[in-house]
């Protein structure tokens, strides 16, 4: 099986949480299998320095560069530094992802939209302008974290799931436009993982949902890393329009 990413170029949003993120994981899993990675932050910049220093110290190039994933301002310039920067772009993981839960009634409108402009527009944005490159290039791979919550539900997270649901739908979607170009595009649905978006959870709810996975811990943001980059190889050359659930059997 070839996992071999050498000399190939990527683009991960949102990895500006440094070792703690899921963003943070892609980008170095994606370097130890041989990528060059442009790694995006809005807010904590220092944070994607520090994962484009660990992607350096693998002896690949890595690269932090500051984008909002929901202005398309912001995001075509980004996709034009980082093309400048990596010559081209062979793998887009649109990472980028926030939460604000709150059960519906007490859901106001900014709650809803700021959760839908960076989930759903932010993957819509980032794909659009990334896709041009690699239609010139008859070939890229796309994949889109979405999470199970899009795919199950959950009290708390109509936002986020709508946000996360509408990404499967665009995955399949996309996936369908752009297969005849050398286009793959996938999505990953995490479970819970270790992080600081889960760090918020009360430990009651913790004790809770380990009882849900049959695997009986939560994941890691390297178990996510492992599953983009099995997508993003040559392995996963005829896989398009998937969902890789990565949630230790939470949803079986
Ligand atoms: P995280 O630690 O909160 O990191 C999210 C990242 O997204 C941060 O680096 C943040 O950057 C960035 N971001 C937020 N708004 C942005 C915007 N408008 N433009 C650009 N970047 C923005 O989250 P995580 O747990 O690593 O999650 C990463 C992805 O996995 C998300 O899509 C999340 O929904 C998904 N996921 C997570 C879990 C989990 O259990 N943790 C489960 C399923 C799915 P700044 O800090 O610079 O704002």
């Amino acid at each position: 099986m070839n996992l071999d990413l050498t000399d190939k170029t990527a683009i991960v949003t949102g990895a500006g949480r440094g070792g703690r993120g899921i963003g943070g994981a892609i980008a170095l899993a994606l370097a130890q299998a041989g990528a060059d990675v442009v790694i995006t932050a809005r807010t904590n910049i220092a944070d994607a320095e520090a994962v484009a220093d660990a992607v350096n110290a693998l002896g690949r190039k890595g690269y932090a560069v500051t984008c909002d994933v929901a202005s398309a301002e912001s995001v075509e310039e980004m996709v034009r530094k980082s093309q400048e920067l990596l010559g081209r772009i062979d793998i887009l993981v649109n990472n980028a992802g926030v939460t604000k839960d709150t059960l519906l009634l007490r859901m106001d409108e900014a709650a809803w939209d700021v959760v839908l402009d960076t989930n759903l527009k932010g993957t819509f944005l980032c794909t659009r302008a990334v896709a041009k490159i690699m239609l010139k290039q008859k070939a890229g791979r796309i994949i889109n974290i979405t999470s199970v919550m899009g795919l199950v539900g959950n009290p708390g997270q109509a936002n986020y799931s709508a946000s996360k649901a509408g990404i499967i739908g665009f995955t399949r979607t996309v996936a369908r436009e752009l297969g005849s170009r050398g286009i793959t595009v996938n999505a990953v649905a995490p479970g819970f993982i270790e992080t600081q978006m889960t760090d918020a959870l009360p430990e009651s709810s913790r004790d809770d949902i380990l009882k849900k996975v049959p695997l009986a811990r939560l994941g890691t943001p390297e178990d996510v890393g492992a599953a983009v980059t099995f997508l993003a190889s040559n392995a996963a050359s005829y896989i398009t329009g998937q969902v890789l659930t990565v949630d230790g059997g939470m949803t079986v």
